[in-house]
């Protein structure tokens, strides 16, 4: 069958209709655009069959482990895409009146309210698009909190070991970045901490695991610090794989803290899709929030309102409601053995370790989280880069691991193989790397070799994406 486009305007305007109005006047349609020259005209068969030829060149969670860390790759369980493509919930559109909607609400809310229980924290909203978009929030949320006290602080302290968003978040909401030292242990410099943290200073925002994979065990000493200067905490919590359920940020003293439902509650990432982000708030940022918060009322009626002291709008309506689903049916389908997902994701994380301690050398000896981060030291010893590794495990049928991040462990190699792994899997992947340090340096160095496509060149494809079908 073909289809061109200006015989099916045409069908479609000479169609009667009892309005008797021409389709194309009609408002609610887009205008036609003009017709394009050279337009590939393609039969069903032959655009079936390209895509097909794509997909099989491409790689999923279907073929294997994503063993990135950071970003976190999760299998998202088929039961949650199930629920999130139910047509009554998932077609709902976002301009209903509130009472139209209950339903949608009340899941919206219902999980809000599940994620504060997982942290501990006085409360969630999820009005963040993603995590950077949570961070960016919860400085808004400093700026208006200290503008309402009449407080002039314009620093946030931030340690090298935190995820590079945060002082871009930071800078962005208008305040200074000092950067704060870590320790040969890979946590944060205490001395250096008590050095800047004064009454000009706003926050601390400390990524917990913090990028070397390593919990924060002095946040005691740390929060000791900030209280005595009035400074808030920010908790960069984006990946929350080797804590939920395990621990309370309200006992930690956090006041902001954001996480990624595309990183631990298992909602799409990578696809090209939206992701969808929650912050956690303290009980004295609460009137700070954005607007479109969710409540229940006297009558258990869920309603929209604006807080007293919004920062304003940051987000249409509730946020990606199909993730903000899968999420709720993730949560719900661990009920409450939630932490059963860290529990996994660290042994995993420590197991993997482990088996590639003996080939790589690990950046910081502090026990892993959910993820372990490498160095090249070992690759280098052999003449190859963190680079070459990497293009080699695509030869062995995985994906990468995240490379060069973070900036402070040289030629880093960082994997995290989350709690949806085996052991099989995970057995897989340590021999893959033990053979490609066994075979030829000169193999290890030219791959891959049996990808779809080999030596590109990355940096013209990202400079100068050809991105339709003109050369
Ligand atoms: C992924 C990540 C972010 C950024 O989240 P996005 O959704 O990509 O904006 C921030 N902090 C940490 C620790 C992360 O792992």
């Amino acid at each position: 069958m073909v289809i061109r486009k200006e015989q099916l305007l045409k069908d479609l305007n000479e169609r009667k209709n009892p309005n008797s109005q021409k389709l194309s006047d009609h408002p609610l349609l887009i205008k036609p655009r003009e017709p394009e020259q050279d337009f590939p005209v393609l039969s069903e068969v032959e655009v079936v069959r390209h895509y097909s030829r794509l997909a099989r060149m491409n790689y999923s969670w279907d073929d294997g482990l994503y063993p990135l860390g950071s970003c976190t790759m999760k299998y998202n369980s088929l039961l949650n895409e199930k629920i999130a493509g139910m047509a009554e919930i998932a077609n709902l559109h976002p301009s209903l009146p509130a009472e139209k909607v209950q339903g949608a609400l009340e899941i919206v809310y219902e999980t809000e309210s599940m994620i504060s229980r997982l942290l501990d924290i006085h409360g969630v909203t999820l009005q963040p698009a993603a995590g950077a978009h949570g961070e960016l929030i919860g400085v808004y949320m400093i700026s208006a909190y200290f503008a309402e006290k009449g407080e002039q602080r314009k620093k946030i302290l931030i340690p090298d070991s935190a995820h590079g968003t945060n002082p871009a978040s930071a800078s962005m909401g208008g305040f200074d970045v000092q950067k704060i030292g870590s320790g040969a242990d890979g946590l944060t410099d205490l001395a250096d901490l008590r050095k800047h943290a004064d009454k000009k200073t706003a926050a601390l925002m400390l990524t917990n695991p913090n990028t070397l994979g390593v919990f924060e065990t002095q946040i005691v000493e740390i929060k000791k610090i900030l209280d005595e200067q009035g400074i808030l905490l920010y908790m960069d919590g984006a990946n929350l794989n080797a804590m939920v359920g395990k621990i309370s940020f309200g006992a930690m003293g956090v006041d902001l803290t954001q996480l990624n439902l595309h990183k631990t509650f298992s909602t799409p990432h990578g696809g090209g899709g939206p992701g969808q982000g929650a912050l956690g708030y303290s009980e004295r940022m609460k009137p700070y929030l954005p607007e479109f918060q969710i409540r229940k009322n006297d009558k258990g009626v869920y309603e929209y309102y604006r807080p007293e002291k919004s920062i304003g709008r940051m987000k249409t309506w509730y946020g990606q409601f199909g993730n903000i689903l899968r999420a709720w049916a993730y949560i719900l389908s661990y009920g409450n053995q939630s932490g059963k997902i860290a529990e996994t994701a660290v042994l995993n994380a420590n197991y993997l370790r482990k088996k590639i301690e003996g080939l790589l050398e690990i950046a910081s000896p502090n026990p892993s989280m959910h993820e372990a981060v490498f160095n090249h030291n070992a690759l280098q010893q052999r003449g190859l880069s963190t680079l070459n590794l990497a293009k080699a495990l695509l030869d062995c049928g995985f994906y990468a691991p995240t490379i060069y991040f973070p900036l402070s462990v040289p030629g880093a190699i960082m994997i995290e193989p989350t709690e949806t792994e085996t052991k099989a899997e995970m057995d897989l992947l340590a021999s893959a790397i033990k053979e490609i340090f066994e075979q030829d340096a000169d193999v290890t160095r030219h791959s891959p070799h049996y990808t779809s496509v080999q030596s590109i060149d990355e940096t013209g494809a990202a400079r100068n994406p050809v991105l339709t079908w003109r050369e």
